[in-house]
């Protein structure tokens, strides 16, 4: 199972400790090249086939958390932490299963053409919202785990549009 921590610099030490702590190897993406590059980091990782789970920066995860992940059966699994009024199950502690993958090869690429007036195609901030949809329209659903994750709260660059799809 291949674990990612996608981020944009600076990275926050809770996180990488957090991860640390979980015994894995993780492999850092930065995706503050351009307002694409988290969902070029989707794209690449829908492409690649494998099982993987993506952390986004502000989340730190607890020492078992991605052994539950990857003892779960199901095939999108995702951690809930709050966020607003309530529990949010996103991309911010994520792991997908490859049968997933290949079932829906598509999903990315359709996620890719979701736009609004405030996100263009492929936006960062759109790639949680616009994927959960296109995998929902197909039928899949996601398998959601709760206290697993904190989240850190304001890392994220905002661009405006708040609040976040979710
Ligand atoms: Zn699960
Ligand atoms: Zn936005």
């Amino acid at each position: 199972m291949k674990v990612v921590l996608a981020y944009v610099p600076p990275m926050s030490a809770k996180v990488v400790i957090a991860l640390n702590k979980t015994g894995r190897e993780f492999e850092r993406v930065n995706v503050s090249k351009s307002d694409e590059h988290y969902w070029r980091l989707f794209d690449k990782l829908w492409k690649a086939g494998e099982d993987f789970v993506n952390i986004e920066q502000d989340i730190v995860v607890s020492p078992t958390i991605l052994d539950e992940l990857e003892n779960c059966p199901a095939e999108w699994c995702s951690v809930a932490y709050p966020y607003l009024n309530g529990q949010y199950p996103g991309l911010g502690c994520v792991r997908f299963r490859a049968a997933l993958l290949q079932r829906r090869p598509n999903a990315v690429i359709e996620a890719g053409e979701w736009s609004n007036a405030a996100h263009k195609p492929k936006h960062w901030c759109a790639v949680d919202h616009s994927l959960t949809l296109a995998l929902n329209r197909a039928g899949e659903t996601k398998h959601v785990h709760y206290e697993g994750v904190t989240h850190l709260g304001d890392h994220w660059p905002t661009h405006g549009c708040v609040p976040r799809p979710a």
